[in-house]
């Protein structure tokens, strides 16, 4: 290709609306432009990354006995409803209605339709394990789009999903896809760390996710130094606490007067103690019912992890007005004491000795709160959020942590979807089973954006050989020049005529703007044709990310080209 008819145009400016660089890159290198928010147009450099991605994705999951198939982005609402989805999903959800009002989604994902698919033709378990996949747009009306493709309305999403006779053998296709990804994920020269996983609105019992590490990662994860152990805060399990060394004797319970303190922060300046001393107690609506949390003043409720232990399908933090119900005071004054409401207790709240808590009174905190004595908790749980510092589950070390991007999830989901939807086989005693299913998703334009992350420095991209838009660019200093065309050319042929993807710069600019270029659109290798060395037939190569320059003979261009791109591509 050459770069006078290449549509890639090259931005100087930072684009005020990019705060990542790699949504800075994407857009500056003329990879993509925004058509509306989170919704983006890709140009031919970046369709010819996202088609790397792609194809390495397909060679590694046909490898692992996938077939590709290719589902409606647009589905029929009567199947979301089968599963229970049409209502739980939520705004996130694009909804529309064809010319006779049925109802309709853009898929935000596939689970239904390919239930629903292969439930109808899929009878006995000689045609399993059966994993199909698809690269496909996904649709999520996120409610904040950011950082370009990273988080996106549209975006491209490989989706795959298992269906097994039994839990052993879905074990097998949720390993055989865990792998796979690990192979595609370093193929695309992205390092990545699985993590165990919550499951969100896909659901199931078993996942991971494949995490980019990086400070603008919208996650947080924790993960043992010592042993290895590292999962999303979202589902991170944290360890009781061990018994305090030193027992303080339990002192009488005593009100104070607090009036207008209603935060643990203004608590914990006013009577000179220690957050962790305060009894913080939260009231939500639990499937529209009042439950009370309590946890350590130092710590925060993971709203994921209590819905999941106390089992509710909806959750939100209760009002003012249930408030004054159920604690008989404004908010600011809630305790444990005499609540007419179950009570959730943190593990963090059974080491509190003499805690302070609300009085459920208003103006008034309590003394010396101690459980057992003054409260008993339904049930003792694990509700925090986990942190740095904190004692492994696995292992007793302590926990560090770190932020990261999501850029690929598996799921293990049993028959969660195959029961409702009522996909069914017949096994080897002629007995109706449901599917054991498993799903698998990779965020492929996500993945575009995180390589970025991973490779570039202050002049642009960096590609690695493997998703690099061309592997090769050449760049004679003036292409006006005769001599220095003919040698351009020449090279130019020859490359191509090897099967390397390679740009000629045959356009009439300044040396300086044409390495800008290069630079920024980060093409892996690059070819300087230029006056000097030409006249002892020497052109110089020099390498994007190392900076590595060398002069090669005219004639050996081809073999030195091939032997450094198989070298820095593996
Ligand atoms: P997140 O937690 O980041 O919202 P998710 O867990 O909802 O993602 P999945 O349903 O697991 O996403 O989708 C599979 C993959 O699709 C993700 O690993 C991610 O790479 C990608 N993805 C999800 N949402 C978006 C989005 N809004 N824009 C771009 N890629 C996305
Ligand atoms: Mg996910």
């Amino acid at each position: 290709m050459r770069a006078s008819q290449l549509y890639a145009p090259t931005l100087r400016e930072v684009p005020a609306e990019a705060e990542l660089i790699s949504h800075q890159y994407m857009l500056r290198a003329g990879l993509m432009r925004k058509s509306a928010s989170g919704i983006y147009s890709y140009l031919p450099l970046g369709i010819r990354v996202l088609h790397k991605i792609m194809e390495i994705i397909r060679e590694e999951l046909d490898k692992a006995d996938a077939q590709e198939i290719l589902l409606p982005i647009v589905q029929p609402a009567e199947l979301w409803e089968e599963s229970g989805r049409w209502n739980e999903y939520g705004p996130e959800m694009f909804r529309l209605q064809d010319r006779h009002q049925r109802h309709f989604c853009l898929g935000p994902t596939h689970e239904e339709i390919i239930t629903a698919l292969v439930r109808a033709d899929v009878r006995s378990y000689r045609q399993l394990p059966l994993r199909l996949y698809q690269i496909q747009n996904k649709y999520r009306d996120e409610i904040r789009p950011r950082f370009g493709v990273i988080r996106s309305r549209e975006f491209i999403m490989k989706d795959l999903y298992s269906f097994d006779r039994d839990e052993v053998s879905a074990q097998e296709s949720y390993r055989a896809m865990y792998d796979a990804y690990t192979r595609i994920f370093a193929r695309c020269g992205l390092k990545t760390h699985p993590v165990e996983a919550d499951t969100g609105a896909i659901g199931g019992d078993q996942s991971h996710e494949f995490m980019v590490l990086g400070d603008a990662g919208e996650d947080l994860i924790v993960f043992c130094p010592d042993c290895g152990y590292a999962a999303n805060v979202e589902r991170a399990e944290c360890a009781p606490f061990d018994s305090a060394g030193e027992q303080e004797t339990l002192a009488e319970l005593e009100e104070i007067a607090t009036p207008d303190v209603t935060t643990v922060e203004e608590l914990t300046r006013i009577l000179k103690i220690a957050p962790g001393r305060v009894l913080k107690t939260m009231i939500y609506l639990a499937d529209e019912k009042p439950v009370a949390v309590l946890i350590g003043g130092d710590y925060d409720v993971n709203e994921i992890k209590l819905k999941r232990a106390i089992q509710c399908n909806q959750l939100e933090l209760a009002g003012a007005q249930t408030i004054r119900e159920v604690t008989k005071a404004p908010v600011g004054f809630a305790g444990p004491i005499g609540l007419g409401i179950p009570v959730y207790a943190d593990y963090s709240v059974e080491r509190i000795v003499n805690g302070v808590s609300g009085a459920n009174k208003e103006g008034y905190h309590l003394r010396n709160v101690n459980i057992y004595r003054d409260y008993t908790p339904a049930a003792i749980l694990d509700l925090r959020e986990a942190r740095a510092g904190e004692k492994c589950v696995r292992c007793g070390k302590v926990l560090d942590q770190a932020r990261g991007t999501e850029v690929g999830q598996v799921f293990y989901l049993g028959t969660k979807y195959s029961m409702p939807i009522k996909a069914h086989f017949v096994d080897q005693d002629g007995q109706e089973m449901p599917f054991v299913m498993g799903c698998y998703g990779i965020g492929v334009s996500r993945t575009m954006a995180a390589i970025i992350e991973q490779h570039h420095d202050e002049d642009g991209i960096c590609w690695p050989v493997s998703v690099a838009p061309f592997a090769v660019i050449i760049v004679p200093v003036s292409y006006k020049d005769d001599e220095q065309r003919t040698a351009a050319d020449g090279i130019y042929k020859i490359l191509q005529d090897a099967g390397i993807e390679v740009i000629l710069d045959d356009r009439d600019e300044r040396p300086g703007v044409k390495f800008k270029d290069a630079d920024l659109i980060g093409y892996p290798l690059r070819i300087t044709v230029g006056p000097k060395h030409l006249k002892e037939g020497y052109v110089e190569l020099k390498l994007r990310s190392s900076h590595t320059q060398l002069l090669v003979s005219i004639d050996d261009v081809k073999d030195q080209v091939e032997s450094i791109l198989d070298r820095i591509g593996e």
